[in-house]
């Protein structure tokens, strides 16, 4: 996949000199704060933040066959087809810029992809995945999501009752319009916890049989959880 689905970095890499080298999966429900945190941790480490969400929504703008199909599926909340994902994320890490390592945000999402996943690294000579568990109560994502704008220019995600942006509407790192996802809506919320709940809450216990996961408590402030996210990060280097 080429570089039109990357959203280019807000800023530049804190002190990439210090490498990240392996993958690293933000895995929980929707609203967790996994996009929040995942942009912070790649522009760290200088890594690549992948999100196959906003791939998804990428392929939907520009009107691609991979688009056209997921369009009405994302818009009912539920979790498109394993195969189609699949392949656009084997286009997507086999890319150079991956090879230092990468974050990544709502992928995987079922058993199937965390197994293809796993032989995919392997065979891209890539270590198997250090997993972070954004544990928090469905109650409380709820608010987030319906409260969740995201900038149209660059991405960056805000929130109007918990992150409001200084200017109403507008990003405060590009004045961009700020927009709602579709899927952000209060009744597409419901089907989404649903299909997290059945398709890929079974990944915890997945990832924890294997000695991967590590658990942060997502319900703390944003700054508490990148400090937590860090320090995991940190201790297995
Ligand atoms: P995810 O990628 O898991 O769906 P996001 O990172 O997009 O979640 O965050 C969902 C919403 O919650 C956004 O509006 C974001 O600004 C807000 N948010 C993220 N982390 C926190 C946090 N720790 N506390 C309060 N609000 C948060
Ligand atoms: P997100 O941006 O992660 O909240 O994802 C938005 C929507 O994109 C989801 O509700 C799914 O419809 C779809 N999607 C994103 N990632 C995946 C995935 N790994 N597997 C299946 N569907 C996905």
């Amino acid at each position: 996949m080429d570089k039109v689905f990357d959203k280019a970095p807000d800023k530049p890499p804190d002190k990439p000199a210090d490498k990240l080298n392996r993958a690293v999966v933000f895995l929980g429900p929707p609203g967790a704060g996994k996009g929040t945190q995942a942009k912070e941790l790649a522009r760290k480490y200088g890594v690549p933040h992948l999100s196959t969400g906003d791939m998804l929504r990428e392929n939907i703008a520009q009107g691609t066959p991979l688009g056209l199909q997921a369009k009405p599926i994302m818009a009912r909340g539920e979790l498109v087809p394993d195969s189609l994902v699949l392949k656009m994320v084997k286009q997507r890490i086999e890319n150079a810029d991956c090879s230092f390592g990468f974050v990544f945000d709502g992928f995987p999402r079922t058993v199937a992809q965390a197994q293809y996943f796993g032989e995919l690294l392997k065979r891209c000579g890539y270590k198997q995945p250090l997993v972070v568990h954004f544990a928090i109560d469905p109650v409380l994502v709820i608010k987030r999501i319906t409260g969740r704008r995201m900038c149209k220019v660059g991405g960056e995600i805000y929130n109007i009752f918990e992150r409001p942006t200084r200017v109403a509407g507008r990003c405060d790192n590009d004045g961009g319009e700020l927009e709602q996802r579709p899927d952000d809506r209060e009744e597409i919320v419901a089907p989404r916890l649903a299909a997290y709940a059945r398709q890929t809450a079974p990944l915890v216990a997945y990832y924890r049989r294997l000695g991967r996961l590590h658990d942060v408590d997502a319900a703390q402030p944003v700054e508490e959880v990148t400090r937590r996210v860090l320090e995991i990060v940190r201790g297995i280097k």
